[in-house]
């Protein structure tokens, strides 16, 4: 096992982590502590059975690796109108279930902080952003609180000049585009592309987001799944507005998972290539040239309408490509039969092969046949990617996204976009239909065109990047290094203190 030395160090320095409750938070907040306990840090992770289910198994593979590394479980109380065992938040939760499972959620971990404190004595706390009272929790311990704030920092950049200068309130209509002052490029957006919480500052999770805002601030500082190559001015002028630290662990998906049964197990619970066998999709893959298929994928959160739906169907089957498309449960009787019809007729003439529920990502972008993304632009997707060397059609849909599209598609010219005006809710469909057209277009300009070479060039150029910032000496392992040498000495600067 590696371990980061520290002068006059003499007991393992100890971390509690909170992750939260959706796929895209869990996975990488647990990925992250694996990182810290792969480097010697004795962590704890702690979350509720069945989200432990989706992660155990890479813990007790680390565990046997010799890492000092566990998880701790919390029981959910019943709650009135939760169904038993309802423990995560996904694509398929209404805002009812999901408002109430976040309440119980941040009741049981909180009243029960101060016995895991005193159980498991950690020196430092790395807690999801939505744990806002955290930030007193730790703070009254006496002990640091780094935050994970998810999104990339350009993203964050762009949403505090939001916040501040309020652009989006000077046009006249939706559709009107709007400078957002202050960043390093002239980054223009629409009012129907930005998100909810700036045109409605009033409602619950507008609220909610000022205060993980106001908790970030008071953070120690933040923890980014972002390497230097990617954002580098972002994540400075982020450090500026902020007035916090950060630092920067990433590419982490393919730092901490490296090999098969880590990548094959990932974030996943029972849902796997239902009533396909295990790996269908590499015995498809491997009857694929190099670089010929495209990968279409849309995070763990998506909800499309029917007409989407057959839209996304007819866009695939016209691209050209041959595709694999990664479909989320879908309980509407005539989108299921539609797709399944879709899916005999491309798995017959070997075109499309698609995967129902949660795909092995990690896997699908390392193979040699995969050759481009459709992604939504979710931040972990978009780093996957781009540390596979994979070009991307971008498509955002909700949260930060139309953000991290601005970054792919104008500042890092890595990606083409499908066409997506309207930002929605991930609970809702939204009312912009994408027609077949753009995305059959945007698919076969970025596997075919020309136009395309100098971008694919640049995604390749960038995936280096990436693999040398994880390497001992590069930019992310520097800064992890760096991190847990400062929880060292706050640890240390702790124990030398006089008592008064
Ligand atoms: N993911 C996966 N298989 C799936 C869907 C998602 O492994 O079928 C993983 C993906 O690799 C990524 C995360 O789940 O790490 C999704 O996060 P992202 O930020 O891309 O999107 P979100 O789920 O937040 O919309």
């Amino acid at each position: 096992m590696e371990s980061i030395g520290v002068e006059g160090e003499y007991e393992k320095l100890k971390a509690i982590f909170l992750p939260f409750i959706t796929p895209s938070h869990l996975v990488p907040v647990v990925d992250i502590a694996r990182i810290f306990a792969i480097h010697g840090v004795d962590v704890t992770i702690i979350t509720t059975p069945a989200n432990a289910a989706v992660f155990q198994s890479s813990i007790d593979r680390d565990s046997s690796r010799g890492r000092s590394i566990r998880t701790h479980l919390v029981k959910l109380p019943h709650v009135p109108g939760l169904p038993e065992g309802v423990e995560t938040i996904n694509a398929t939760t209404s805002k009812d279930t999901g408002g109430k499972l976040f309440e119980a959620l941040n009741k049981t971990i909180q009243t029960q902080f101060q016995q895991l404190f005193h159980q498991y004595k950690p020196d430092f706390l790395v807690s999801d952003m939505f744990y806002t009272w955290s930030v007193d929790a730790a703070a009254e311990l006496g002990i640091p609180r780094l935050i994970y704030v998810g999104g990339t920092y350009f993203a964050h950049c762009a949403m505090d000049s939001l916040e501040r200068f309020e652009p989006h309130k000077k046009v006249e209509s939706d559709d009107e585009s709007f400078l957002i002052p202050g960043l390093p490029y002239n980054m223009e957006m629409t009012r129907s592309q930005i998100p909810q919480r700036f045109k409605k500052p009033d409602d619950p999770f507008s609220y909610l987001m000022k205060m993980v805002k106001e908790s970030e601030k008071r953070s120690y500082g933040s923890l980014f799944k972002s390497f230097y190559a990617f954002e580098g001015a972002y994540e400075e002028l982020y450090r500026k507005i902020m007035g916090t630290k950060s630092w920067n662990v990433g590419p982490i998906s393919s730092w901490v998972n490296q090999d098969a049964s880590d990548k094959g197990s990932r974030g996943h619970g029972k849902e796997v290539e239902e009533g396909k066998g295990k790996v269908g999709w590499l015995a498809w893959l491997n009857s694929k040239q190099k670089g010929s298929v495209v990968y279409v994928c849309f995070g763990s959160m998506n909800n499309f309408s029917a007409t989407q739906i057959t839209e996304i169907a007819h866009g695939l089957e016209d691209c050209g490509h041959d595709f694999i498309w990664v479909v989320r449960k879908i309980d509407e009787d005539e989108s299921r039969a539609l797709v399944e019809e879709f899916e005999k007729r491309v798995e017959a003439s070997k075109k499309g092969y698609l995967i129902w529920g949660w795909a092995p990502q990690l896997l699908i972008l390392d193979h040699p046949a995969v050759g481009g993304v459709v992604t939504h632009c979710g931040m972990n997707t978009v780093i996957e990617t781009v540390d596979a060397g994979l070009p991307m059609v971008t498509w955002p849909l909700f949260a930060e996204q139309f953000f991290n599209e601005r970054l792919l598609v104008d500042v890092l010219k890595i990606a083409v976009p499908v066409g997506a005006t309207e930002w929605k809710s991930w609970s809702e469909f939204g009312d912009e239909i994408v027609e077949r057209e753009k995305i059959a277009k945007a698919i076969s300009l970025l596997m075919g065109g020309e136009e395309c070479e100098e971008l694919r060039r640049r995604v390749k150029a960038l995936s280096e990047e990436a693999k040398k910032a994880i390497q001992i000496g590069g930019s992310s392992y520097n800064s992890l290094k760096d991190v847990i040498q400062e929880m060292n000495s706050l640890k240390l600067e702790k124990l030398n203190k006089p008592v008064t």
